[in-house]
C-alpha cells in the first residue's frame, strides 16, 4: 500500500535492520526500542489491524506466532522471558495501521502495561 512505512520496509524501498524474513513476514528492530530487545513481526501482505484480519489471514497471524518463538531463541531473551504486543487503535496508541507483533524482552517488564 502507497505510503505504508512497513509496506515499505517489507519492499525494502524503506531501509530497516531485518532480523528474519520469509515469503509471507519479515522481522526487523524497532527503531525506537523500549527494551533491549524490540522486534517487529510483520506479515508481507498489508493487513492494517486485527480489526481487518479475515479468515483467509489465519496462516500467516500463525507464522507470525510460531517464527516469534524462533526470534526470541535467536536473540536470547527466550529463557528469561519475554512479551508479545498487537496494538489496535487509538486507545491502545496504535502508530502504524499495517499489523505488527512487538516481541520486547531483555528486562524485567511490569504488569499491568501503562
Ligand atoms: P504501534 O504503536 O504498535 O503502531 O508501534 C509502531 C512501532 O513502529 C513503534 O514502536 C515505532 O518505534 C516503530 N517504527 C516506526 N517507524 C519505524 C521504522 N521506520 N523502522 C522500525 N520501526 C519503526
Ligand atoms: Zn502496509
Amino acid at each position: 500500500m502507497l505510503d505504508c512505512t512497513f509496506c515499505k520496509i517489507v519492499s525494502r524501498e524503506m531501509p530497516s535492520q531485518i532480523v528474519y524474513e520469509d515469503e509471507e513476514i519479515v522481522a526487523f528492530h524497532d527503531i525506537n526500542p523500549q527494551a533491549p530487545v524490540h522486534v517487529l513481526i510483520v506479515p508481507r501482505k498489508h493487513i492494517e489491524s486485527v480489526l481487518d484480519v479475515t479468515e483467509e489471514d489465519r496462516g500467516v497471524l500463525g507464522a507470525m506466532l510460531v517464527r516469534a518463538k524462533d526470534i526470541a531463541r535467536q536473540l536470547g531473551v527466550d529463557e528469561k522471558g519475554f512479551r508479545l504486543v498487537i496494538n489496535t487503535g487509538k486507545y491502545a496508541g496504535q502508530a502504524i495501521y499495517h499489523i505488527h507483533l512487538h516481541l520486547i524482552g531483555g528486562r524485567r517488564m511490569t504488569w499491568p502495561p501503562g
